[in-house]
């Protein structure tokens, strides 16, 4: 959703308040697209405090599905987000850019809201999310969940005499 905050511009200390909900259908995040369990929306604040530099606040309560690192389960990561950004038009976007500001939200006199909100949920998002401190994972040879039960693959000791077996069996197959 984009806010138009031309308006309040005019004004110093003029005040956008407004309920702005989250259009983003997912999270998309290095080649995943997670989804969200739940969400709310933002509880938007925008204050001119004067020569057109503007403070954003905001808070909202996401909930993401995101996946056990170690065995796969799905898991609701709720996420509150609190949002306080102070912006300067009076700077260009290149400005902007070279202060490490973070305003990629910004396009023109526009707020997107999604964008703004994109950017809150990267910085919170977990590097490594575990089901239980304990998960014991999934077996690497037969994908067996070792959680709910155990496999034969724990035991297996290697044979030569199975591998060379398996050698002419692809020898065959090849032919
Ligand atoms: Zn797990
Ligand atoms: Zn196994």
């Amino acid at each position: 959703m984009l806010i138009s905050l031309s308006e309040i511009m005019t004004t110093k200390d003029k005040v956008i308040q407004i309920n702005a909900p989250i259009e983003l259908e997912r999270f998309d995040y290095q080649g995943i697209s997670y989804e969200f369990a739940h969400k709310e929306p933002v509880n938007l604040s925008i204050t001119h405090l004067g020569n057109k530099v503007v403070m954003i606040e905001g808070n909202t309560n996401i909930s993401l599905t995101l996946f056990c690192s170690r065995c796969l389960k799905e898991i609701d990561f709720p996420m509150n987000i609190e949002i306080q950004k102070e912006v300067d038009f009076n700077l260009t976007d290149e400005e902007r850019a070279d202060g490490l500001d973070e305003t990629n939200f910004i396009i023109g006199y526009n707020l997107d809201v999604d964008t703004l909100i994109y950017d809150e949920i990267l910085i919170g998002f977990p590097m490594k999310l575990l089901c239980s401190e304990d998960c014991k994972g999934l077996c690497k040879n037969c994908g067996t969940n070792l959680n709910e039960k155990s496999c034969d693959c724990d035991t297996f000791v290697y044979d030569p005499r199975m591998a060379v077996i398996q050698d002419i069996f692809n020898n065959f197959k090849e032919v």
